[in-house]
């Protein structure tokens, strides 16, 4: 939780945040011990880019990390734009959630999509395991999503009033824990 800054939502957007606004990414309280002060603490890199050629590539994308004071521990803030620890990024696993919502097979939607099918299985398991936890969450923010009557009614509606980067953007701040 609170490792998701909301609405930035590209890896451009996300550089220059960084470099003129980095105050943003500051957490409010410290997710392991909720201590008030957080010190800067330097930044790890992702590969987060998979669009460029390796000439035009952002990567290395810079994620900062913070030092509680309190506890000592240290955490990092993530752009919405980049899904934690997965190597897709939300928009990719939207296309492919959307997709197998309209009945496509697993088969079929790695054809479409190019991607490995245990990748896609392991996607939909996990939006399927933690459903009734996100959809009671979103539901009770979003009461015009709470008409839909099963699974695939609920994400459907879902991803149409906002993207996935949104949805487990949200839920983050609510403290729900995205896979
Ligand atoms: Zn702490």
């Amino acid at each position: 939780m609170y490792r998701i800054v909301a609405s930035i939502i590209s890896l451009q957007q996300h550089l220059d945040s960084l470099a003129t606004n980095p105050v943003i990414y500051r957490p409010r309280v410290c997710p392991h011990c909720s201590f008030g002060q957080l010190w800067s603490h330097g930044c790890y890199e992702r590969k987060a880019d998979r669009h460029g050629s390796s000439s035009d590539s952002l990567n290395p994308i810079p994620i900062p990390r913070y030092l509680c004071q309190g506890c000592h521990q240290t955490c990092s803030r993530l752009p919405e734009c980049i899904a934690p620890r997965r190597w897709y990024n939300w928009t990719i696993q939207q296309i492919v959630i959307l997709t197998l919502l309209t009945g496509c097979s697993l088969r079929g939607c790695s054809k479409q999509c190019r991607l490995d099918r245990r990748t896609i299985r392991r996607w939909w398991n996990e939006l399927h395991e933690h459903h009734h936890k996100f959809e009671w969450s979103l539901r009770m923010r979003f009461p015009e999503l709470g008409r839909s009557v099963d699974f695939t009614g609920f994400w459907q509606n879902c991803l149409q009033a906002m993207s996935l980067s949104q949805a487990m953007a949200w839920l983050d701040r609510e403290g729900v824990i995205v896979p």
